[in-house]
């Protein structure tokens, strides 16, 4: 398996992109090898330069539910391009994707399309503070919410992986506004709320948290924070970028019946291209400009091509019995990996929800961002190169979630699980 051609474009690469990529978890840090060059995507399957083909659990971080390159979504595509591929006015195109996304997300009374998960969080962020007229929010330690200067502190994700927990760039004056709880704890949600009554705008969290690895809330976590709301005029911010049409097709609202203030959705809803929505109530959306005095806008938002590229993924979606399969598919790779690392005498905790899993390297229980570092990020490493040389391409940082889609087959999900017993040997032996 030659990978030359790739470390030739990760070298030229290195002299013009901070560190040869766009986003910073591309670049292999993690697992200590020069990252593989894309060339194409096809279904469950992807090929760097070199030729080499991979069974792919990145789908590009979530987005790819349905494999990549769907006959149909290319199809639309195509027929979208040829009539102009941006016009800064409105399009029907934008009413058909928001009305599926108010469909899915009843509480999403009205809705922005922004072109990312980061702008749809900043965007979002702001609303609740105008709305509320308080400046503080609460998030939780290891929750990542793109790249807003307010959210980049003790976010999961990249800045977990390099254990660089915040940003440099980022005022002191404004991160003093952002508080940290500890997920899946209560009590340390009450503790803020209490030392600081009356001037916290929102919760802001991943209902299913995807980005210090996967951790599932635990029974009474999400209603505690919609209770605590409730009675502090604090609004719920579910950020639902991986979750939304991933967990369920409505989400991790639909899913625990939880009706959040504010929504914000990326990933899946851009079916592979750039998209990020948000909304919520109407009497708090009602804020946002050109209707009230929270202002945002952007040039390419609603993009043509972009709300293409989501109706027809949403579309396939609804149709296909989708989370059933998928849930299946997901529930079957964890049991048998699980077997597998057991046999072998490997202590791994394996976290999962519909279509989302992380793989552990420690005992476990891992229900928070201290217990998920106690994971063996030297194993994760030598894991990820033995499934490379497998030819399963991983999520490259102990703290992500391998992503499962509607294009994965059984045979790719049992070639998966063998190739994960070779690297487990290739890891004790090594050891
Ligand atoms: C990916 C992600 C974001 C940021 O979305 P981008 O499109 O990368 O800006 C925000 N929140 C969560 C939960 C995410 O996983």
């Amino acid at each position: 398996m030659s990978r030359k051609r790739s470390i030739s474009f990760y070298h030229k690469a290195l002299e013009m992109l901070p560190g040869g990529v766009n986003s910073p978890v591309r670049a292999f840090k993690a697992i200590g090898i020069p990252p593989l060059f894309i060339d194409r995507a096809k279904g469950s399957r992807i090929w760097d330069v070199d030729g080499n083909e991979y069974i792919d659990y990145v789908g590009s971080w979530g987005p790819m539910i349905l494999g990549h390159a769907h006959p149909k979504v290319v199809a639309a595509l195509k027929r979208a391009v040829l009539k102009g591929t941006s016009f800064g006015a409105p399009t029907p195109l934008e009413v058909e994707l928001a009305a599926r996304v108010k469909k899915a997300f009843p509480s999403m009374e009205l809705v922005r399309m922004v072109s990312s998960g980061t702008e749809a969080v900043m965007s979002a962020i702001r609303v609740a503070r105008g709305y509320t007229g308080r400046d503080k929010i609460i998030k939780f330690e290891g929750c990542y919410h793109g790249h807003g200067d307010s959210l980049l502190v003790k976010a999961g994700s990249g800045a977990t992986t390099f254990g660089v927990p915040d940003s440099l760039g980022v005022p002191e004056d404004l991160a003093r506004h952002t508080l940290t709880a500890v997920y899946n704890n209560l009590e340390s949600v009450k503790g803020l709320v209490s030392q600081y009554p009356g001037q916290i705008a929102c919760i802001i969290v991943e209902p299913v948290a995807g980005n210090m690895g996967v951790i599932a809330p635990e029974r009474g976590f999400l209603e505690g924070l919609r209770k605590i709301c409730d009675e502090e005029g604090i609004l719920l911010l579910f950020d639902e970028v991986i979750t939304g049409f991933r967990v369920a097709y409505g989400g991790a609202q639909e899913l625990y019946g939880i009706r959040a203030d504010l929504t914000c959705l990326g990933k899946i809803i851009g079916g592979g291209l750039p998209v990020g929505v948000y909304g919520g109530r109407e009497r708090i959306m009602e804020k946002v400009s050109p209707l009230g005095g929270v202002y945002q806008a952007g040039t390419l938002s609603g993009n043509p091509l972009a709300m293409t590229a989501g109706i027809e993924t949403l579309d396939l979606l609804r149709s296909k019995k989708a989370y059933p399969d998928l849930e299946k598919k997901t529930s079957y790779l964890v049991e048998n990996i699980s077997i597998s690392a057991e046999e072998k005498g490997i202590p791994l905790c394996i976290n999962h929800a519909t279509g989302m899993f992380t793989l552990f390297f420690t005992e476990g229980p891992v229900r928070d961002y201290r217990s998920a570092k106690t994971s063996d990020t030297n194993r994760f490493a030598r894991f990820f190169t033995e499934m490379m040389k497998e030819g399963i391409y991983l999520p490259p940082s102990q703290f992500e979630a391998w992503f499962v889609s509607l294009a994965h087959t059984q045979k790719d999900l049992d070639r998966t699980i063998e190739a994960c017993d070779h690297a487990f040997n290739a890891i004790c032996s090594n050891e």
